[in-house]
């Protein structure tokens, strides 16, 4: 379908250089325990099917996790908690991403990132994040007609949205609403009238989910209420 030709264009981008540099770096360098993985050392795409009602928007791939197994949040901390959330409240198949291949199938939702290389430190920079956004824009595109619910996991998803939103036709409220955990707006599309809800929830990453700034009870609440605005 249109979405696995995007994905087939990703996964040649090499627009970022910086980006480029490191994703194959740490696919040369690796770490101890993955040294017998040939890396994807890539851009990774979504994950998840093309009519998904939700969507939830990451941040990038990390290096030893979807720069490793090619598949996004797999292998790594983040995705830990994520599809075990995500399983506990009925949207995956099971509750572990280690590869792809393990099995693991998504229902109803699409999991994606603004920023598709992982980048030194986890943190692109604001020009990585506009040079990525014609990805995410088009990925959103493709979504669009059955898309209900997107959720922003953390403020750099939050950020990068906004415009993708904007040029696409939804009606943002004025002044710009914040990032927040359990932020919620409706948006709605100028040329069809219909709504979007857009969440905001903290990134599972390990700095969250260590300091208990997010956790595993609040992103089974945020993810249920996802679940039942888009109808999943
Ligand atoms: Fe291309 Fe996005 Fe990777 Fe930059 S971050 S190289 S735009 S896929």
């Amino acid at each position: 379908g249109a979405l696995g030709e995007l994905e087939t264009k990703l996964v040649d981008c090499r627009a970022c250089p910086r980006l480029v540099a490191w994703r194959e770096q740490v696919a040369v360098v690796k770490r101890s325990s993955f040294r017998d993985w040939e890396y994807w050392a890539r851009p990774v795409p979504g994950f998840g099917p093309a009519d998904a009602p939700l969507a939830l928007i990451g941040l990038a791939p990390a290096a030893h996790g979807g720069n490793r197994t090619g598949r996004i949040f797999t292998g790594d901390p983040s995705g830990e908690v994520l599809y075990a959330a995500l399983y506990e409240v009925g949207l995956a198949s099971q509750p572990t991403a280690t590869h792809r291949g393990d099995g693991l199938a998504l229902h109803g939702v699409r999991i994606t990132v603004p920023v598709h290389c992982a980048p030194p430190d986890n943190r692109p920079s604001v020009g990585e994040r506009d040079t990525c956004r014609p990805w995410l824009a088009r990925e959103l595109e493709l979504l669009r007609p059955g898309l209900r619910v997107v959720v922003a996991l953390g403020g750099f998803a939050w950020q990068a949205l906004l415009p993708v939103l904007a040029d696409a036709g939804w009606s943002l409220p004025r002044p710009r609403p914040k990032f927040g955990h359990g932020a919620q707006v409706l948006l709605t599309d100028a040329r069809s009238g219909r709504d979007l809800y857009l969440l905001g929830c903290y990134h599972p990453s390990q700095r969250n989910v260590s300091t208990h700034t997010l956790t595993v009870p609040m992103l089974h609440t945020v993810l249920r209420h996802a679940a039942q605005l888009a109808g999943v």
